[in-house]
């Protein structure tokens, strides 16, 4: 059977394909999807690409920040309300890339792609999910990934969180060998709520750390209710590698994934990167 291309009017329409078909996939900027075509490991059954324009909305003036799943990182680039997630956009390949790489397609991307995802972890984003003709669920970014490492896929419409109260609360990181557009060594994503007096509720979430992105929970417990000081930052750097389990690939052996994230853990917190 041919590789068949369905268009879907609606978000609705989409999860029905979706659901009747096991075997359709959804494409969203098709720069992962269209590599699989183009190398040959993707031949037969149904792409689905979404036309509903809400895919694509960005709903980003007030403190909830709203993410069509079809939003490309160059579109989130170009909107000053979403400067929160500036460098994450930007650490993901280069221009082009950046142009049909979407957030919906950044959930998916295996390890050590997803930097972007990373952010939203730490950001306590919540995943819209459509499994069939029915209202939208909002699903907790950890419990979405702990899905899709079991292999589920359901259809992702959108993501929402809370906008960080001061911009210095959030910080990011992309460690990688080739400068700007190289693969992940690891990333880390901190959001540090009152950071600048006594910390609240720290979330702290790695790339490439694990098979998909993780919360960082022993450097949480570490921060939480203290100063960001350098007894703190020391603290967070023991706590850093609780919990890790990172591949050895290309880029980087665990071993060395192992040795270098605490160095960064540490200059992050520490400051302006
Ligand atoms: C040269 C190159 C460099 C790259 N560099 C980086 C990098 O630095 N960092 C990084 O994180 N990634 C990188 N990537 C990977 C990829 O471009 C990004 O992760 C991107 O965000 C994927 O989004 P997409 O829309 O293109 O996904 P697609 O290719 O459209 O889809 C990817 C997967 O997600 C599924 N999917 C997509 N959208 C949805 C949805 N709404 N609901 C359900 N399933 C969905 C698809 O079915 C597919 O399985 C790179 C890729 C290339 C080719």
């Amino acid at each position: 059977m041919p590789l068949d291309l369905r268009s879907a009017a609606t978000m609705a329409e989409a999860a029905g394909i979706l659901a009747a078909d096991r075997g359709a996939r959804l494409i969203s900027g098709g720069t992962l999807v269209m590599r699989d075509v183009n190398e040959g490991r993707l031949t037969d059954g149904t792409l689905v690409r979404v036309l509903d324009p809400a895919y694509r909305q960005i709903q980003a003036s007030g403190s909830r920040i709203e993410l069509g799943a079809g939003v490309t990182l160059a579109a989130v680039l170009a909107e000053r309300e979403l400067a929160v997630l500036h460098p994450a956009a930007r650490s993901v390949g280069g221009p082009a890339i950046r142009n049909m790489a979407t957030v919906g397609g950044n959930l998916f991307a295996e390890t050590p792609y997803g930097d972007f995802t990373v952010a939203l972890l730490a950001l306590d984003a919540q995943v819209m999910v459509l499994a069939g003709y029915g209202a939208a669920r909002a699903v907790p970014m950890e419990e979405f990934l702990a899905a899709r490492a079991r292999g589920e896929q359901r259809l992702v419409v959108a993501v929402h969180f809370t906008r960080p109260q001061s911009p210095a609360d959030f910080r990011f990181k992309k460690v990688s060998r080739v400068k700007p557009k190289g693969v992940s060594i690891l990333s880390i994503a901190v959001h540090l709520p009152g950071s600048t007096g006594r910390i609240g509720q720290a979330r702290v979430a790695y790339g490439a750390m694990a098979a998909t992105p993780i919360r960082a929970r022993g450097v949480e417990r570490a921060l939480d209710g203290r100063a960001l000081d350098a007894a703190a930052i020391a603290a967070a750097r023991n706590a850093a590698l609780e919990g890790v389990s990172p591949a050895t690939d290309a880029v980087a052996s665990d071993w060395y994934r192992r040795e270098v994230l605490p160095v960064h853990l540490a200059r992050l917190l520490a400051g302006p990167v």
